[in-house]
């Protein structure tokens, strides 16, 4: 699929929901649109030579400010992937009920060829063009990180932009999340998109009906998992699947090769394998397959096929030969429209992108509250809670003439810490929102996936928004 095709899929997905809204003409274009595009070209010194580098930072809705999204650094960047990728983070924001507008960067290089000081050096120049065009900043649009960045260039973009504008603005920290936890981040942010797509596999798990039209048993224990992408989503869906669902991983692809084991492959060895060797391959006990065939990892045969890596990677290709029962999309756009439609006709459940993936950004909008508060969550109230816990325990004793345990005790009079507070967050909002989107799935006659139930969700939120203001009918 070319990247206009990617973004032609989204939209194409946007209007079949919109035909279940009865909502106005001009409101569904105002919606669907982006609403601001930057493209920029800036020169960077590499070694002896000037590389000029294209980038883009797309704000696709500014029906709620500030506007969001992660930075992407790939040569596949192009402005029609960093549309489509915008406007999947308005409806995605909408979805788990964070108040911003979409927004997605993308910065054409591929990272592994440049050394750290090129980057921070491609990462700062990119910060000040968005600084120069009012593109960037706590109340105007706030980057987080995507595929091919993480805190490290978080923390740079932060500081050049305290650098410009922190005398100015008291929550310049709030310009960016994804940072560093000792550079005004918030705890959980690295493992959020992992986690947040660990809890909503385990909530679609958890509905007997569904698992049974698709020949599975209720609940995540136990379900066959394979992963695409070891990367920091994959990694974490798969760590967390594994000590905290009791899932069986048996198969990982990674763009060295691909490795196969029914019987159960431990993530957290195959990690500290991979760092000591440079490739999962030859993995012991695993059937390696190599970087030409990489792309098997789709067809192994499991309960749960986990996309952890790019977009376009079930196609009409190979759709066919995809034997999952549930396909997890943690990445962004992994299947395609066509594709889509016949995994629906063979009653493969899809759990959707737009959905599943938002951990992220819900955490993200967690570290932007604490920023613009100045302080963590749970300073204030942690220590009274303990204190109250421990004062019902002890009446509990007195009443009862039973002695607590030290462990017990210790387990019940807990005052939450800012991570307990952020993960606890983060499962309600994927909880409550997968209820939400299968809710309007079986209300509506006529509509037969998560995704499109998920799109009429976020159309119906965002029109709200555009309503209130008088404007659209
Ligand atoms: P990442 O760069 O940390 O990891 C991606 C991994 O995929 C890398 O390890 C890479 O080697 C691997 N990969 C690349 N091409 C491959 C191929 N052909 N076959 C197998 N493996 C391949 O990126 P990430 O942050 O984990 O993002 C992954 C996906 O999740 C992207 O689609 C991104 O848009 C989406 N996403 C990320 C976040 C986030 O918080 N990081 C949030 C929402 C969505």
């Amino acid at each position: 699929m070319s990247k206009s095709k990617f973004f032609q899929s989204v939209q194409n997905y946007f209007d079949k929901a919109a035909r279940y809204t009865n909502l106005d003409d001009g409101l569904l274009h105002q919606i669907k649109t982006c609403n601001a595009v930057y493209r920029i070209n800036f020169p960077v010194k590499i070694g002896n030579q000037v590389k000029v580098v294209e980038a883009y930072r797309v704000q696709h809705s500014h029906h709620r400010n500030p506007t969001k999204g992660g930075i992407r650094y790939s040569r596949h960047v192009t402005q029609e992937e960093v549309m489509a990728l915008a406007t999947l983070m308005t409806y995605k924001c909408a979805i788990v009920d964070v108040p911003f507008g979409g927004a997605k960067g993308g910065v054409k290089i591929t990272p592994w060829e440049y050394t750290g000081d090129e980057l921070e050096r491609i990462t700062r120049r990119y910060t000040a063009e968005l600084i120069k065009r009012n593109f960037i900043g706590p109340a105007i649009d706030v980057p987080a990180p995507d595929y091919g960045t993480g805190a490290r260039e978080m923390a740079w973009i932060y500081d050049t932009y305290q650098t410009f504008k922190g005398g100015d603005v008291i929550d310049a920290a709030g310009c960016v999340t994804g940072k560093p936890t000792n550079q005004n981040g918030i705890r959980g942010r690295t493992e959020a998109t992992g986690r947040g797509v660990f809890y909503g596999i385990r909530e679609a798990c958890s509905i007997e009906e569904d698992m049974k039209k698709r020949g599975l048993s209720k609940g995540i224990e136990g379900k066959t998992m394979v992963i695409q992408g070891l990367g920091n989503v994959g990694s974490h869906t798969g760590m967390i699947s594994q000590d905290e669902g009791g899932v069986k991983i048996i198969g990982f692809g990674e763009v060295e090769g691909a490795i196969y084991d029914p019987n159960g492959i431990d993530i957290h060895q195959l990690l500290a394998f991979r760092k000591e060797t440079g490739s999962i391959l030859n993995y012991p006990g695993a059937k390696s397959f190599p970087k030409e065939e990489r792309d098997i990892v789709m067809e192994f045969e499991c309960d749960i096929l986990v996309p952890a890596a790019l977009e376009d990677q079930i196609t009409m290709e190979n759709v066919d030969r995809i034997k999952a029962k549930i396909i997890a999309e943690a990445a962004n756009g992994p299947i395609n429209s066509g594709a889509q439609e016949k995994l629906i006709e063979r009653g493969v459940m899809i759990l959707p992108d737009v959905y599943l993936n938002a951990g992220g950004v819900t955490v993200s909008y967690f570290e932007w509250l604490k920023n613009l508060s100045h302080m963590r969550f749970g300073r204030m109230e942690k220590r009274f809670n303990q204190r109250a816990f421990t004062n019902l325990v002890e009446l509990v004793e007195e009443k009862t003439g039973k002695i607590i345990g030290d462990r017990e005790k210790s387990v019940v009079a807990r005052g939450a810490d800012e991570i307990d507070l952020v993960r606890s967050g983060l499962e309600e909002t994927m909880v409550v929102a997968y209820h939400q989107t299968r809710e309007i799935l079986n209300m509506n006659g006529g509509l037969n996936d998560l995704r499109t139930a998920a799109f009429v969700n976020a159309i119906l939120k965002i029109s709200n928004d555009y309503q209130s203001l008088g404007i659209f009918p």
